[in-house]
């Protein structure tokens, strides 16, 4: 064993490495985390995928006596591209000022994950351990959860656990779920003509502007969820027709969905495809499940004591706006539990001049140690 590093030094030397995705080029960065954890007791493997500087890492820290399934921790070292404004810190140096860390990940979401491996190394000193502790730390989140689905399809990587604990950005709250996406485009085909013969063709556009207005009044036909509210559609891209004196032959339609607990995908795209009509071509580009924990699980509500014991405040019951690793990692590890909860303000994903209070920080890494502790205990 050696010296456990603080988060707070974890995530500034987290942040030194670029992971910008994409390209990603997360292995060093993992690497980095998989020596701190070897040093501190853990058995870490990493597994390569797409490219050689890009891979995952899984962390386990064996029960001394096994009684309950394995508790997880999961994050991701990737980041979003710097942005077009101008920094005003550097954002891969991990400076710190004004009681911030700052730097692109600061947030989102290298601070969680520092909390939680600084937070579990501290546990193999421990003489008795009564489950498995697993670090799931991914990489290419950022660009729709490939470095989790890597792992999930990958045969034997990833086991049953009794909980799960995302360390994505919460301001230190601990959240039980978020909604799905389901980001699909929708093509729709006409006949081309010359323009000043409109009525020898079919205007693929003014079909899509037919279906724009239908889907606008689209209902899902479910109730509000009373957590997570109602579903949404909004249409975010419309392409059609190459030149004005054309009649368009292809509009195609950018729809970003979101979902809530008990929706199946499948019925989703059934509806729209009954709206839209059969010569209508939907293809999903992007499925990711909702994710939702009942409040009443002794896990969360064991998670809600420890934040209320470290805040004074009742927690109230919350989902993230935002998806995360959990709608392929939670079904993937037989659907456990699954709490997000980290030291990242939600407010500063993605943002220029990224940062994490080191108040949070710390705060989180004792909320991590108390989950964990009343967890293996
Ligand atoms: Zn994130």
């Amino acid at each position: 064993m050696t010296a456990i590093p603080s988060a707070l030094e974890l995530t500034q030397s987290l942040i030194r490495f670029d992971t910008i995705n994409p390209p990603g080029a997360e292995r060093a960065c993992l690497k980095h985390l998989a020596g701190v954890l070897t040093a501190n007791g853990f058995e870490t493997r990493l597994f390569d995928y797409d490219a050689p500087a890009r891979a995952n890492l899984i962390a386990r820290l064996p029960a001394t006596e096994a009684r309950r399934s394995p508790l997880a921790f999961t994050g991701h070292v990737d980041v979003v591209p710097l942005g077009q404004r101008d920094w005003s810190v550097p954002p891969f140096e991990g400076r710190v000022t004004e009681g911030r860390v700052w730097g692109r990940g600061a947030s989102d979401m290298k601070s969680g994950v520092a909390a939680f491996v600084a937070a579990a190394a501290g546990f193999a000193a421990q003489p008795e351990r009564h489950a498995d502790i697993i670090l799931i730390v991914t990489a290419g989140e950022e660009t729709g959860s490939e470095g989790a689905q890597h792992l999930a399809d990958t045969p034997g990587v990833l086991q049953p656990c009794g909980a799960l604990v995302v360390a994505e950005p919460t301001d230190g709250r601990p959240l039980v779920g978020h909604k799905g996406a389901l980001w699909l485009t929708m093509t729709v085909s006409g006949v081309t003509a010359h323009g000043s013969m409109p009525e020898k063709g079919v205007n693929a556009v003014v079909a899509a502007a037919r279906l724009i207005d239908r889907l606008a009044r689209f209902e899902f036909g479910v109730a509000a969820h009373p957590v997570m509210g109602a579903p949404t559609l909004s249409i975010g891209t419309i392409s059609g027709g190459l030149n004005i004196n054309s009649v368009p032959d292809r509009a195609v339609l950018g729809v970003d969905i979101r979902t809530i607990e008990g929706q199946q995908t499948a019925d989703v795209l059934d509806s729209l495809q009954a709206l839209a009509g059969q010569e209508v071509v939907i293809a999903p580009r992007v499925v990711m499940e909702s994710v939702f924990t009942d409040p009443e699980t002794p896990f969360v509500q064991g998670a809600f004591g420890v934040f209320e014991r470290l805040t004074g405040r009742t927690p109230a019951v919350e989902t993230a706006m935002y998806f995360t690793d959990a709608s392929v990692l939670t079904p993937a590890l037989g659907s456990p539990p699954t709490l997000i909860l980290g030291p990242g303000p939600m407010a500063m994903a993605h943002q220029t001049d990224e940062y994490c209070e080191i108040a949070t920080l710390d705060r989180c890494v004792d909320a991590y140690r108390q989950i964990i502790a009343e967890y293996v205990r």
